[in-house]
């Protein structure tokens, strides 16, 4: 696209004198810093006694939404999976989209695909499962229940982000008694006003600004 004067191509100088390297320091004395994060490493805490930890490339990088970039209004995990590990096995539901993305981790093809994943769509009697063999993209529209997930076979590397549109990972679950409870995660990250204890997903952060 080209106008008189105007032209896409053509490289834009910045403008402004500023340039960062993301310290502490710096997040303080600029305007956008606050918008700008750096993935910690991460390393998955065991879900349930007896399973295996070595299903997942350690390290993972997660963006925990907004107690990371204030004003978040979304998630997402990067992981890749090197074994068969039954990931999700409670159904549950969100307030929120989520999307679920599978590709092959044999860099730089992301369609060198060899693995069978199940998942499941929807509850009871409606409930669909799809087997997944092929790079996949899965929408799971606010409020449709979804799951298991269960990695069954992986023959070649798979990176999995699961994408949920909520500040904070969490989903909403039916217990038996009829009941329904909401459980969020926000990973193994030590508490942003004190640093001597760990997350417990409390939700304070969620309300902090970008720009304060
Ligand atoms: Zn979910």
């Amino acid at each position: 696209m080209a106008e008189k004067g105007f032209d896409l191509r053509t490289a834009q100088e910045p403008g402004g004198e500023k340039k960062y390297i993301l310290t502490e320091d710096a997040k303080k004395e600029s305007k956008f810093g606050k918008l700008v994060f750096e993935f910690p490493q991460e390393r998955n805490e065991v879900v349930a006694e007896g399973d295996p930890e070595d299903f997942v490339v350690k390290p993972q990088a997660y963006f925990r939404g907004a107690s990371q970039i204030p004003g978040s209004e979304f998630n997402q995990s990067y992981q890749i999976f090197v074994k068969p590990f039954f990931l999700d096995r409670i159904q549950h539901r969100h307030a929120k989209d989520e999307f679920l993305v599978f590709l092959g981790a044999s860099f730089p093809n992301v369609f060198d695909f060899d693995a069978r994943i199940e998942f499941t769509l929807g509850k009871g009697e409606e409930a669909e499962t799809y087997v997944i063999t092929k790079p996949t993209i899965i929408r799971i529209p606010a409020g449709v229940y979804h799951c298991p997930l269960n990695f069954k076979e992986i023959n070649k590397p798979v990176l999995f982000l699961a994408t949920l549109f909520t500040p904070m990972f969490g989903g909403i679950y039916d217990l038996p008694d009829g009941k329904t409870m909401e459980m969020y995660y926000n990973g193994p990250v030590q508490c942003k006003y004190n640093p001597q204890k760990k997350c417990d997903s409390c939700g304070k952060c969620l309300q902090e600004d970008w720009q304060n």
